[in-house]
């Protein structure tokens, strides 16, 4: 089995990290990261009382900025691989809005071929092996798409009139909003959002693109509702091994998951507290399930935001799980760049 390959896995959990370079045009002479050395990433605290603070974290991981997308998709390929085998793979990217979780997940704005990000090359992955084992194994393999902002989940692969997928059931983007329901027949934790089967890296990218347009359709210029929903990408694997007839089933979730910064409370009011507020629930319920996991305890507190409940087959017990933090090297971000990293221990 392929799993054997990953028994190296320090239990179910593992923490990343990733540093983005600096922007195009916008180089900076100082970085807040001091250093990458093996699995350590050092920060730099600057003290308005002369020496600077220099504070390491330590993951299973640690990306710089050099990191490619293949390298990044190279060290993650034996866990995705592991959902032919009928486990439950959940991948989150975590950071604030501009550290790069997107790019992680998806690839930059213009997507180039060196650009393809997890997601991609995941599905890309699953269908090499299984084009490999079809003297063995029959795999079916769908995929949906939802979002979830403030506490709804909706449904990203919605019919916006696109032609090319009639059978998607046209619903409401903004007053559309599913129940999520635990250990259903269909074993889908969401068995009203569209499920769609895919054979080839092309259908993906035309569903992901049609999920994206779904989620831009909600946001106007002021309110770049990317950042401030999670979405998540799930991977429905059905297997039968064409001998003993024996049917695996797994899934893997890819999720994109809000910006983490922290608001002043001070300065938003309304709508954008409300999702902020909404957001910092999510997250730390997240914090919350993770930890509570990696320290073996009795009780989970899966209940606590629609994405733990969401995910609550598929975090915990054989499954496993890729938590991604994200780091802005800007110096102006290190007070982010920290509560990232604090958030990553408390999980790792
Ligand atoms: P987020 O999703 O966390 O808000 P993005 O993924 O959109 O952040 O990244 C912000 C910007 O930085 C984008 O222009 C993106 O293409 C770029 N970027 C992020 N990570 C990298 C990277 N590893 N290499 C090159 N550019 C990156
Ligand atoms: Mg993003």
């Amino acid at each position: 089995k392929l799993y054997n390959q990953i028994q190296d896995l320090r239990g179910n959990i593992r923490v990343y990290c990733r540093v983005r370079p600096f922007l195009p045009g916008k180089v900076s002479s100082s970085s807040s990261v001091a250093g990458i050395e093996d699995r350590t990433i050092t920060i730099m605290t600057p003290s308005k009382h002369g020496k600077d603070a220099r504070k390491p974290f330590t993951f299973n991981r640690v990306f710089g900025p050099l990191a490619t997308q293949e390298q990044v998709f190279a060290d993650m390929q034996p866990l995705i691989r592991s959902v032919l085998d009928g486990y439950n793979v959940c991948i989150f990217a975590y950071g604030q809005t501009g550290s790069g979780k997107t790019f992680t997940m998806s690839g930059p704005k213009v997507l180039t071929e060196e650009g393809l990000g997890v997601n991609y090359r995941a599905l890309n992955d699953l269908f090499n092996i299984q084009a490999q084992r079809k003297d063995t194994f029959c795999y079916e393999i769908s995929v949906q798409m939802i979002e979830i902002y403030n506490e709804q989940v909706r449904d990203l692969l919605q019919n916006g009139g696109n032609k090319k997928y009639p059978f998607l059931v046209p619903t409401k983007l903004d007053t559309a909003t599913l129940e999520i329901r635990n250990s259903s027949q269909k074993g889908l934790a969401v068995p009203d959002a569209n499920i769609v089967p895919v054979t080839s890296t092309a259908d993906v990218i035309d569903l992901m693109n049609l999920g994206q347009n779904n989620r831009a359709v909600c946001s106007t210029a002021m309110n770049d509702r990317s950042s401030r929903s999670h979405s998540c990408l799930t991977v429905h694997v059905h297997g039968r091994d064409l001998a003993s007839r024996t049917v695996l089933r797994g899934c893997m979730h890819l999720v994109d998951l809000a910006g983490s910064e922290r608001v002043d409370k001070s300065e938003v009011v309304g709508d954008r507290l409300k999702e902020a507020q909404h957001i910092n629930k999510s997250l730390s319920a997240l914090g919350d399930v993770i930890a509570s996991l990696a320290q073996k305890n009795a009780h989970v507190p899966y209940r606590n935001s629609k994405l733990t409940q969401l995910l609550q087959d598929s975090l915990g017990g054989q499954a496993k799980t890729l938590m991604f933090v994200h780091i802005a090297p800007e110096p102006d971000a290190v007070g982010e760049s920290i509560s990232t990293l604090k958030f990553a221990e408390r999980v790792a």
